[in-house]
């Protein structure tokens, strides 16, 4: 994960080893290569320039009162940097309703079905929950399918109308479900496009109205870069949702949408996807994600 990005900051802040203190000159070099290294990850130019005058503000600041070598002051300060930029503190989910509602959105193919079994199976295995898996996909019977398999896999029950072409209804009648037989989260899984449209924005919106879900995930793919920042913008600008769940972050050998995604939206990534298993789903530490870009 992120190995290139890894090794391009590590090289960059190498070339401020032996020397005695930091210079407006040795800082300026580092910090090329800091934005260069941001910029072949796939960070947005801006994101990646405004975080690089942050780096040189707090170093050339730092200087004057730390006992660190320069080397070890700039990995401190570059990491505590992309700690920030990807969310700060790890943050939660909000499971206070009864049931706890939570609605999954995003584009087709970005592993929302996939993700919302990962999270029945981590809510049931790890937080000691009874969820209900809801098939809100009325446009792919597949989709209806995949969830219940999904569902069979991780002994999780799925609650599907397959004759209903109404998903508000759908969602509405798996709550009353839920209440009924003491389920006390809903994962609704909803119908994505392969590109952001109105249509499926507008329903996707009705949906959230009428259920008033407790969260609100995007979804998305790590894999596609700038392009998953843009679409989380679209999606973020209709439903104003609460987190982000970044997925395939196995295969991301770049990072731009972990590194960028938060300060664009301001909102954070809540969990990442990290296989196609069950069991491929972790809480997001944006600390732990930064010491380990940096080694
Ligand atoms: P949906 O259309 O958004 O519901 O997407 P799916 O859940 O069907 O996922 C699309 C494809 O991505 C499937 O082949 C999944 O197995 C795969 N997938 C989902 N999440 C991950 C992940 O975190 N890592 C990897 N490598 N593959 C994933």
């Amino acid at each position: 994960m992120f190995d290139n990005l890894s090794d391009k900051l590590d090289k960059a802040l190498h070339l401020l080893k032996g020397h005695g203190k930091i210079t407006d000159v040795n800082v300026a070099d580092t910090l090329k290569e800091v934005r260069r290294a941001l910029l072949d990850a796939d960070v947005n130019f801006k994101i990646a320039k405004d975080f690089t005058t942050r780096v040189k503000d707090k170093a050339i600041g730092e200087n004057v009162l730390t006992t660190l070598q320069p080397g070890q002051l700039m990995v401190k300060i570059v990491k505590d940097e992309l700690a920030e930029l990807m969310g700060g503190d790890a943050a939660g989910i909000n499971l206070s309703g009864n049931p706890s509602v939570i609605l999954m959105s995003g584009l087709q193919g970005s592993g929302k079905t996939t993700f919302s079994g990962k999270l029945a199976n981590f809510l049931k295995t790890k937080k000691n929950k009874k969820p209900l898996l809801v098939a809100c996909d009325i446009y792919r019977p597949a989709a209806i399918n995949q969830l219940h398999v999904v569902g069979g896999q991780i002994g999780v029950e799925v609650y599907s109308e397959p004759e209903n072409k109404n998903p508000v209804e759908i969602a509405q009648n798996a709550i009353k479900h839920a209440k009924a037989n003491g389920f006390n989260v809903v994962i609704v899984d909803t119908a994505g496009r392969l590109a952001v449209d109105e249509e499926m924005m507008n329903e996707i919106a009705n949906v959230h109205k009428a259920i008033q879900p407790q969260e609100t995930l995007f979804v998305v793919d790590a894999m596609t870069g700038q392009d998953a920042v843009n679409t989380a913008k679209a999606f973020n600008d209709r439903l104003n949702f609460d987190g982000v769940i970044l997925t395939k972050l196995d295969g991301d050998t770049r990072g731009g949408a972990a590194i960028s995604i938060k300060s664009v939206v301001n909102k954070p990534i809540k969990f990442i996807g990290t296989g196609e298993k069950m069991e491929a789903i972790d809480v997001f530490y944006p600390s732990r994600m930064a010491d380990r870009i940096l080694g």
